[in-house]
């Protein structure tokens, strides 16, 4: 009687210690699937980096960060313009404002 109530037991034990051990390693063992759809944590400008992550779609943690290059700026057409008997030609970036003179 006492043997089989030890059996049982022992049993119990291993079922527990394999049942922890199991999640323990599903944890760890996460193989990070990534599905290619960053996320992006800061937006690029045109003359900033930006940066975008991926995160595991099972356990939610980063597995890629990556940098997003700066833009660069987006210029219009060049425009002439006559300033104190000078001619520029100009051109303004679309996004930002910045301009550049030639
Ligand atoms: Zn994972
Ligand atoms: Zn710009």
């Amino acid at each position: 009687m006492k043997k089989k109530i030890l059996k049982k037991g022992l049993i119990m034990l291993i079922v527990c210690i394999l049942s922890i051990g199991s999640a323990f390693s599903a944890y760890a063992a996460c193989a990070h699937t990534f599905n290619g759809s960053y996320e992006t944590t800061k937006e690029p400008t045109c003359t900033a980096t930006g940066t975008k992550v991926g995160k595991c779609t099972k356990c939610g943690v980063v597995v890629t960060t990556v940098t997003i290059p700066a833009l660069g700026h987006s210029y219009g057409e060049w425009i002439k313009y006559t300033t104190g008997g000078v001619t520029y030609s100009i051109h303004v970036c679309t996004r930002c404002g910045h301009s550049e003179y030639k």
